[in-house]
């Protein structure tokens, strides 16, 4: 049995088809929405496929949503991209179409979907699709080979994280045959803004960092407002502390308009994703997100990204004793 048979065979059964992701979009959660969005745009021009969410305003350079209307759902196949949860799904709309699948990346800790794919061996959902176009003979055509290799580099790092395997990099090179302007693509994702570049400086001033290589920042919504950046803008940002040596995991805590914090957590190796569960969140061993409602949980988050910090660093005092 092979899923992604089995997902066109249900793409071929319906005449309408809506794609939805995950809120707060990433490169590639819309890259693979999108991506496959116009991957069947290209073969089926008589279906209606429409992609539905929130235009995140720093990511329209990349792929726009459509208009969906509530009738639209009437018999249509929905397949939600790159969302472990049904929490996390943008446009609550998801659960009213006549068939549902899930095609996903992330540990499947929130199983749903009449049909459901998920592979975390996969680097990003953008190469699942592009799989999915693989594995059934489909080409891919420009566009969306395009928006997948921008998923590919947003969620490896550009081929940085241990996530990037042998299969992403052959997925990368068959991309990289059609003639979308790569370089422009991997350029403008890598520019900063100068109120980023700002931010940036903060986070190098500031940051704290314990013995272990435990790191955090927290990003009040005075500091953001003051280099008027939103919330979405600090994505930019959350790469930045790994990028010191002596940094091993870090967490950034951003102040929401509300008062409580989302915390972006990020590791070079020791898995994070069990703290980020336990503080309403989840997602990959080395990037997860979580929710902490007061400062005393901002502080209990940390200290708990301490504690493991510091076992990791006394197992390897342990490991270079015995040797
Ligand atoms: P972020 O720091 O927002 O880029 O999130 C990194 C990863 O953590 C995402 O790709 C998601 O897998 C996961 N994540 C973030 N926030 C949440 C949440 N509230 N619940 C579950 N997973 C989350």
């Amino acid at each position: 049995m092979n899923l992604y048979h089995d997902i066109l065979r249900k793409i071929k059964e319906h005449d309408t088809i809506i794609i939805h992701r995950h809120m707060r979009p990433d490169p590639d959660a819309l890259g693979s929405q999108v991506g496959l969005q116009k991957l069947l745009q290209y073969h089926f021009p008589q279906k209606t496929v429409k992609v539905t969410g929130y235009d995140e305003p720093s990511l329209t350079w990349l792929a726009q949503m459509d208009q969906v209307a509530d009738a639209d759902y009437e018999q249509a196949l929905v397949i939600v991209c790159d969302t472990a949860n049904t929490a996390r799904i943008d446009d609550s709309r998801y659960a009213t179409g006549a068939f549902l699948i899930k095609i996903d990346h992330h540990p499947d800790d929130d199983v749903y979907g009449d049909l459901s794919l998920v592979d975390t061996t996969a680097s990003s959902t953008s190469e699942m699709i592009a799989l999915l176009a693989f594995e059934n003979q489909l080409d891919l055509g420009e566009e969306a080979a395009r928006l997948l290799y921008a998923g590919i580099i947003g969620d490896t790092g550009r081929f940085l994280y241990p996530s990037t395997s042998v299969r992403t990099f052959e997925v990368a090179a068959r991309l990289r045959q059609y003639p979308f302007d790569f370089s422009g693509l991997a350029r403008k994702m890598d520019a900063i803004t100068w109120p980023i570049a700002r931010l940036q400086g903060y986070v190098y001033d500031s940051l704290e960092m314990d013995q272990n290589g435990a790191a955090r920042i927290i990003l009040s919504q005075q500091l953001l407002q003051e280099l008027r950046l939103s919330d979405a803008d600090t994505s930019a940002i959350v790469g930045a502390p790994g990028r010191i040596e002596d940094v091993q995991l870090w967490a950034i805590f951003v102040e929401q308009p509300d008062g409580h914090y989302r915390v972006r957590m990020r590791s070079k190796s020791i898995p994070i994703n069990e703290i980020a569960k336990k503080h309403h969140g989840g997602g990959h061993p080395l990037a997860s997100g979580a929710n902490a409602f007061s400062k005393e949980e901002v502080d209990q988050i940390y200290a708990e990204l301490q504690d493991l910090a510091k076992k990791e660093e006394n197992q390897l005092k342990g490991l270079s004793n015995q040797i």
